[in-house]
């Protein structure tokens, strides 16, 4: 883990969950049940990726892959806001792609090295969600070998880019609520093993009372256990 650089989630809990933040030359997954706060994570991401590093950024630049149409340029713009950013050049530097199916959301990964050549400010790589597509075009246990085989390519190219470029990478994935998901092995609760041999560090994300929500990280030796709370504001995620 030598070298990597962190970007901040904006919630100092969070933070310090992830030993600073999201970082560099790994892949990040977030992966909780619907309305956990993903998308709004992802959108939080890819402004601070654009601060200073003494706030907690990397002056840099972020891709975003939405393969579900929730992405909102309001999001960008009053995060960016709050956070000290002029809300047109954040948007600036972010670059929107509307993945439409399965295939297009791999070719515009496999396609990416040649942007981020282009443009080495790209330090953030977002696919949100990363399963969405696949679970719907390979549904059940039929398919699950192909959903597999292609999930697998997919999320090593994004690992790879993440290695080559020194930039973080952020997948989500949407799981069903289960109550024995803090007890059982949850990586079984996520799409039938899907990410389970890919490396990088998972982010569980639970609702909890109002705007407030629960994070832990699973499956993660160097990381400390437990859990932290933070919450979803108008302004962004916060503490
Ligand atoms: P899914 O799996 O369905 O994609 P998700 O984990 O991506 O869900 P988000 O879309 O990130 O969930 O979270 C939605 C929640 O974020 C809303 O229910 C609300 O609580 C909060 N939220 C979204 N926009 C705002 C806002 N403008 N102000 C305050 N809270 C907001
Ligand atoms: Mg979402």
């Amino acid at each position: 883990r030598m070298n990597t650089k962190k970007i901040t989630t904006s919630s100092q809990a969070l933070d310090g969950l992830l030993g600073g933040g999201i970082e560099t030359r790994t892949m990040t997954e977030f992966f909780g049940e619907f309305g956990s706060g993903k998308t709004q994570l992802c959108h939080q991401l890819s402004v601070n990726v654009q601060l200073p590093p003494e706030k907690g950024g990397l002056n840099g630049k972020a891709v975003y892959i939405d393969t579900e149409g929730t992405f909102r340029w309001e999001r960008i713009e009053a995060m960016s806001k709050s956070v000290g950013l002029d809300p047109d050049t954040a948007m600036n530097n972010i670059y929107y792609m509307r993945a439409i199916n399965s295939d297009h959301q791999m070719a515009i990964v496999e396609d990416l090295q040649e942007l981020i050549v282009k443009d080495p400010a790209i330090k953030l790589v977002i696919v949100d969600s990363v399963t969405s597509h696949f679970r719907a075009e390979y549904p059940g246990r039929e398919n699950l070998a192909v959903r597999q085989q292609k999930m697998n390519k997919h999320l090593h190219q994004l690992v790879r880019l993440a290695e080559m470029y020194d930039l973080a990478t952020i997948i989500t994935n949407q799981v069903m609520a289960r109550p024995d998901m803090f007890y059982g092995d949850p990586t079984v609760a996520v799409g039938g093993h899907t990410l389970y041999h890919v490396p990088g560090i998972r982010i569980q994300i639970k609702k909890s009372r109002g705007n407030k929500r629960i994070a832990r990280v699973v499956d993660a030796p160097h990381l400390p256990e437990g859990e932290v709370v933070f919450a979803i504001t108008e302004e962004g995620v916060r503490d």
